[in-house]
This record gives C-alpha cells, sequence and structure tokens, in this order.
C-alpha cells in the first residue's frame, strides 16, 4: 500500500472543487442533450465518459487529495460521473426510438403502389393441354402427324365417307376457299373441319401398322360466342393394325382418360353414328368433380357435369372400311380405329373456364394462372 498523499497541492486539485465538478458535470449533460443522433451521442460518450474526459481526469486527481478530503471530493465526482451516465442512457433510449420510428417510416414498402417490373408469361393452356394428351399417346406408341389447315374437300370429306350431300358440308358449317369446278371431277378447297384429313394422308402415304396421334386447329362456320369459336383445336388419333378391335379402342381410350384425369375415372361407351366409323360410339368419362354423387341429388348440384354424372368427350369407333378402301388399306387385313375430341372442351371442363372467348382473346390475365407446365 502506498502512504497517505502528504504533499498535498491546492492548485494541483483545483478541479475537485464543487463548482468546477458540477460545470463539467452540466457540460457533459449539454452536450448530450444536444446529440442529434445515435453516431453523435457515441462521440460525446467517449468525449464525456472516457479515459480522458474532464471527469475521468478529475476523479483520478482524488487520490492527490488529503485523506479527510477524499470521501467528499469523492461522492461529489461519483453523483456527477452517475448523473452523466443515466443522461446518456436515457438519450440513448430516446435516440434508438426515433431512429426505429423513423425507420419504420421509410423504410416502409406500399405494396399497391404501381410497378414496372415484367412479369413472368405463361404458355397458353390449350397448347399446355395438347401436349399433355400427345404424351399419354406417345408413351403408347403412336406419332404425332400433323398437316394442312388448307383441305381438299375430297380429303376433309369424301374419303371419309361423307357423301356430297352430307349436311357438314353446306356452307353453313364449313368455309370453302374454292368451290369444286362444275361438271368437272376436281375437288374443291376448304378451311378443314375436322383433323381427319391427316389421318386420310397418313394412310395414304404408309402402310400399315399405323398409330397417329393428329393434333391441330380446325375451323366451323360458328360465332364467336361463349360455347362457340370459328377457330378450335382437335386431337385425333387413328390406329390400324392386324386384329384390332373395339376392345383396343375401349382400353386405349379408358388408359387416355385414366391419365388425364386418375386412375379411378370410369369411362363407357354409348353407341352413336358417325359416317367415317362403324360402329361408332361416344366416350362419356364419370364426372372427375362429383364422381356421380350430383345425380339426383339436389343438395350437391354439380356444374362440371350439370349434375349428369358423366361428361362427354368425345366421338370414336371402328374405321369404316369404306373409308380404309378409299385409302388403299385392304379391310380383309386391316382394322383400325379413331378417336376425336375437342381441346377447348376438355379445357372447359378441366379447369372450369366458362366461356370461350377467353381462350381465343389473347388476355394474359386468362394464361397466366395456368402458369409455365413444360
Ligand atoms: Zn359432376
Amino acid at each position: 500500500m502506498s502512504a497517505p498523499n502528504k504533499s498535498y497541492d491546492p492548485v494541483e486539485v483545483e478541479a475537485l472543487k464543487p463548482e468546477e465538478i458540477a460545470r463539467m458535470r452540466d457540460e457533459a449533460l449539454a452536450a448530450i442533450a444536444a446529440a442529434g443522433d445515435l453516431q453523435e451521442l457515441h462521440e460525446v460518450k467517449v468525449a464525456q465518459t472516457g479515459g480522458t474526459s474532464p471527469l475521468a481526469l478529475a476523479n483520478r486527481e482524488i487520490g492527490a487529495l488529503p485523506p479527510q478530503a477524499k470521501a467528499e471530493a469523492g461522492k461529489r465526482v461519483g453523483q456527477a460521473r452517475g448523473q452523466v451516465s443515466q443522461a446518456l442512457k436515457a438519450r440513448q433510449e430516446e435516440l434508438e426510438a426515433e431512429r426505429d420510428a423513423r425507420v419504420l417510416v421509410e423504410e416502409a414498402v406500399d405494396v399497391t403502389l404501381p410497378h414496372d417490373r415484367v412479369r413472368a408469361g405463361a404458355r397458353h393452356p390449350l397448347t399446355t393441354l395438347s401436349e399433355r394428351i400427345e404424351d399419354v399417346f406417345v408413351a403408347m406408341g403412336y406419332e404425332v402427324a400433323e398437316g394442312p389447315e388448307v383441305e381438299s374437300e375430297w380429303l376433309n370429306f369424301d374419303a371419309l365417307n361423307i357423301a356430297p350431300d352430307h349436311p357438314a358440308r353446306t356452307m353453313q358449317d364449313t368455309f370453302f376457299v374454292e368451290n369444286a369446278a362444275a361438271g368437272e371431277d376436281q375437288s374443291g378447297v376448304v378451311l378443314r373441319t375436322h383433323t381427319s384429313p391427316v389421318q386420310i394422308r397418313t394412310m395414304l402415304d404408309r402402310e400399315p401398322p399405323l398409330y397417329v396421334i393428329c393434333p391441330g386447329r380446325v375451323y366451323r362456320t360458328d360465332e364467336l360466342d361463349a360455347t362457340h369459336t370459328p377457330v378450335f383445336n382437335q386431337v385425333e388419333l387413328l390406329a390400324i393394325d392386324e386384329g384390332l378391335t373395339m376392345a383396343d379402342l375401349r382400353g386405349t381410350l379408358d388408359h387416355m382418360v385414366k391419365a388425364l384425369f386418375g386412375d379411378d375415372i370410369k369411362t363407357r361407351l354409348r353407341p352413336n353414328y358417325f359416317p367415317f366409323t362403324e360402329p361408332s360410339a361416344e366416350l362419356d368419362m364419370v364426372c372427375y368433380v362429383c364422381r356421380g354423387a350430383s345425380v339426383g341429388d339436389p343438395q350437391r348440384p354439380c356444374r362440371t357435369c350439370s349434375s349428369e354424372g358423366w361428361i362427354e368427350l368425345g366421338g370414336c369407333g371402328m374405321v369404316n372400311p369404306r373409308v380404309l378402301t378409299a385409302c388403299g388399306v385392304d379391310p380383309e387385313k386391316y382394322s383400325g380405329f379413331a378417336f376425336g375430341f375437342g381441346i377447348e372442351r376438355m379445357l372447359m371442363f378441366r379447369h372450369n373456364v366458362e366461356d370461350m372467348r377467353d381462350m381465343v382473346e389473347g388476355d394474359v390475365r386468362f394464361t397466366r394462372p395456368f402458369g409455365m407446365e413444360i
């Protein structure tokens, strides 16, 4: 222990006079109050409480006092330092609160403001659905075949056993590009009314066995309204091979429906008539929304199937031997089946699209929810 300080010099301890301590304290408090932000306050803190601050220096001087004056001076300096550190703490909290409030205002994001970011586009659901159907058939060994949209009348009608007096050939249904030359054995030109001419072209071009799927745009003279459009998309399939029967048709369509709508969806065939197939049928599937539960139950109406329990998908059947003959395929050796349906219709009940016009108007707000499925 060091001996008591005997060399007490009143001049050196000038800084420990009460008024001097009070002056230092007031100066420190004024500097703290004047600090405008946390950075300034930090600088004030270093200057007023650091090792070289006036009060710290004064504190060091206490050791030089005579023993009887030490206690009193120590108390004065200690009180002053306590007041300064309290004021610092209070000002610190005040400035932090101010900063937090300012950050909330300055960094707030108004999510309702318009922005100029380009949003991701989307593929048209007709394209993605059509490709998905193609995938199902390609996985079964089918090829995708395409053909012209402007087609000869013979390929569009005659080769498909649609006689010249068939109602489908009248001006009400078909866009005629060129009429057949009168008195001459020359076919007219039409916008194809179905993708069946692609099947005919395939049969004319190649020898069976043939397994093709023909997606594409077709044209009918309908007005554009909620349920009709003059341009729509079809997918048709054709299989020609030895020994094909209705059972093969049934199994193929059943697989397609299950692949598109789920394994527990049943299908049925209803007798129908088409000139190019014999026998012909209509393919129905159990409503994938209500599973038939809405039938006869007014409490649970189903918009998808109109509470009928079944949804009509499209026409099918065994290829008419007359069509095979017209295409140079021997009906004694080969048989085949065909199926066709509209993609728009499938999109309507698959995704509850209620208005056909939404599909053709090209508004990106319609396609966007379907995303970028590829
Ligand atoms: Zn239903």
